[in-house]
């Protein structure tokens, strides 16, 4: 039974480069970052709300509070001269169409769309299918367009092109009816990631237009919901108006038989650490849904094993599933996040050595990369030299899923690009692998 809310309620506000006066005057911003916010947002999104502002960010550790890097553009994300030049051009005196293009350019620099997600959307009906991905073969992701903004974004978001208002590079379905067309000719499709963006940004009324369809279709035996509302937004699941409504939703989906998984994106123990968010997964975790939890590994934000080991433990202690440590995808400020896989594999072992047995349920540091989703094993030392171990855990075709392979170590590699195979790498994961890259 869902517990009665114990928390009163606040009103959802958003905040934007619009904002970011009021936010200086409310915590205190220096001038040099308020430009530093208003250039970069021009090219990144940027939101927050009064819960990431108030409750969220210690603003006495501004500006390395990883919640703060978190959310608020940093500088030094873009290269070169860039941010100085968009500041120029912003400026009162600044021409709008020589910003226009500054702007365009730079996002054409930070590959809008990594790990070939284009190569995702499926054809149906002789037509490319709008907000859906086809990647695996028994799961497919599917992003309802009213899902695609969130309760704040995250700096080092991947999606970033979903929020800046460009059609072309927006994955959204108007309505599931083309999905569940879509479902009807492919019963191995056991598994619908809803994703975007944040599902949970939609009213509950408009999430239950785009799940209940997808009842009807008896191969589908698993619900997954993408979000970090339990993180920016916990009041969604406690005192929003349609909180119990989303609630009852979920129970629904059990009742129908389905799994419900409800895959969180924590990338800090201080998201944990609030009433609102502990009585969230408390009243998620009675209806029945799993809450599975994963996030990258990202420079400035949570890059070291205390924090991954405090994380997997709160995770487990509010009766969450550790899941995923990902490596930061290769697109927007990567620069600026990077953590060397080197590094990322000493931190995943060194967070992962004390953890309780049950919270060993974590992988990582994992790349979902074009060909797949590939786990760094670990270094291997040999009289040829060192190695990355490398295995697939997910792979486009299912046959390869789980193979090791290797590639020379590197100490800079960050990305499955940077890597160069062992010689001895059979030929079906090189060419999987797209090693040499074509
Ligand atoms: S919540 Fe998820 S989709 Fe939204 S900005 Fe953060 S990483 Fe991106």
């Amino acid at each position: 039974m869902i517990p009665p809310s114990p928390l009163a309620g606040e009103r959802f506000r958003a905040l934007g480069p619009r904002h970011i006066d009021e936010i200086a005057r409310r915590h205190g911003l220096s001038e040099p970052l308020r430009t530093s916010v208003r250039a970069i947002s021009h090219v990144l999104p940027f939101r927050v709300n009064e819960y990431v502002l108030d409750q969220l960010i210690d603003w006495d550790r501004v500006p390395d509070d990883p919640l703060f890097q978190l959310t608020f553009p940093q500088p030094g994300m873009l290269g070169g001269n860039d941010e100085s030049e968009l500041a120029k051009l912003s400026s009162d005196r600044g021409d709008r169409q020589l910003l226009r293009e500054k702007v365009a350019e730079v996002r054409r620099r930070l590959n809008p769309h990594p790990s070939g997600q284009r190569l995702n959307v499926p054809n149906h009906a002789g037509q490319p299918l709008p907000g859906v991905q086809h990647k695996y073969r028994e799961t497919v992701l599917y992003f309802p367009g009213q899902g695609q903004t969130c309760h704040a974004y995250c700096t080092y978001c991947f999606r970033w092109a979903q929020f800046i208002g460009d059609a072309d590079l927006k994955f959204a379905a108007p309505a599931p009816g083309g999905l569940v067309d879509y479902l009807g000719s492919h019963p191995d499709v056991h598994d619908v990631l809803i994703t975007g963006g944040d599902p949970m940004i939609m009213s509950t009324e408009r999430l239950r237009s785009h799940i209940e369809p997808l009842l009807a279709v008896d191969t589908v035996r698993t619900i997954r919901i993408g979000t970090k509302s339990v993180a920016y937004w916990p009041q969604r699941f406690v005192t929003d108006q349609d909180a119990d409504d989303a609630l009852r939703l979920f129970e629904q989906v059990i009742a129908s038989g389905r799994q419900l998984a409800v895959m969180a994106h924590f990338s800090h123990p201080r998201e944990l650490e609030t009433d609102v968010a502990r009585a969230a997964l408390a009243r998620i975790r009675a209806t029945g849904a799993v809450v599975y939890c994963q996030a990258p590994l990202i420079a400035h934000v949570n890059d070291d094993p205390a924090t991954w080991n405090t994380l997997w433990r709160m995770e487990l202690a509010a009766g969450a599933v550790p899941y995923y440590m990902f490596v930061e995808r290769d697109t927007g400020p990567q620069e600026y996040f990077r953590v060397p896989l080197a590094q990322a594999v000493d931190i995943f072992a060194r967070a992962y050595r004390t953890l309780p047995g049950l919270a060993r349920t974590v992988r990582g540091p994992v790349m979902s990369a074009t060909p797949g989703k590939v786990v760094v094993d670990g270094v291997e030392d040999t009289p040829e030299g060192s190695f990355f171990r490398l295995r697939l855990l997910q792979a486009r075709d299912p046959e390869l899923v789980g193979r090791p392979f290797r590639a020379r170590f590197s100490p800079d590699a960050a990305w499955l690009d940077d890597l160069e195979p062992d010689p001895a790498t059979p030929g079906d994961v090189r060419a999987a692998l797209q090693w040499p890259p074509q």
